[in-house]
């Protein structure tokens, strides 16, 4: 069962030595606040300059919302960072809980195309950008149950939440994940 290679945790994302972190990125790449910050100041300043490289898909934007991109770790323990962009929350109407799927989605199809077995994601757009938590736990959880289940490569994903309400919303939806494929 797939969901059984998906962990809920708490704390730093940038502290932890897995194959790729996922970047709550925004769409100029360019870094931000938040957990963007938290990783561009971690892994140092070649990872500003590897995002830079990307090209502009449109102007301003080096990764459209519900894409992503990788880059090498750098100064990070994690081998790899995968940035992609969750959307705004604008109220729900714009097509938000599909682009926050998305973006889970893309970040799992690259890390499986470069052979690599586990992944962390902090809670996308849950900050900054916010998405409500509970909405966005549900999605983050079933997203991930599905990419596992067609990338047999994978083995782990660790779904690192930063405060005590992201661990529950994304731990309940974990265990309601389960209790669905259980019955
Ligand atoms: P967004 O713009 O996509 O909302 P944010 O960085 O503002 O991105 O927030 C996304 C989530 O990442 C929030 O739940 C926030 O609490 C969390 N976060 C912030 N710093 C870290 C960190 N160092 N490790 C893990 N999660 C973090």
């Amino acid at each position: 069962m797939s969901a059984d290679r998906i962990v809920v945790t708490s704390g730093d994302i940038t502290r932890l030595a897995v194959d790729a972190i996922v970047n709550a990125a925004n769409e100029r790449l360019l870094g931000g606040g938040g957990v963007d910050g938290a990783i561009h100041r971690a892994a140092g300043p070649e990872l500003l300059a590897a995002c830079r490289a990307f090209p502009e898909v449109a102007p301003g934007v080096r990764c459209p919302t519900g894409d992503a991109r990788i880059t090498p770790g750098y100064r990070l323990p994690a081998r790899f960072v995968i940035h992609t962009v969750g959307p705004v929350w604008y109220g729900g109407a714009q097509g938000e809980p599909a682009a926050l799927a998305s973006a889970y989605r893309s970040s799992l199809n690259l890390a499986a195309a470069h052979g690599l077995r586990s992944v962390a994601f902090p809670a996308i757009s849950t900050g900054i950008y916010g998405f409500p938590l509970p909405m966005a736990a549900r999605i983050a959880v079933t997203t991930v149950a599905k990419s596992l289940a067609q990338h047999a490569t994978l083995e782990r994903v660790e779904l690192v939440c930063f405060d005590n309400d992201a661990l529950s919303c994304f731990a309940s939806a974990l265990a309601a994940l389960r209790d669905e494929d259980a019955d």
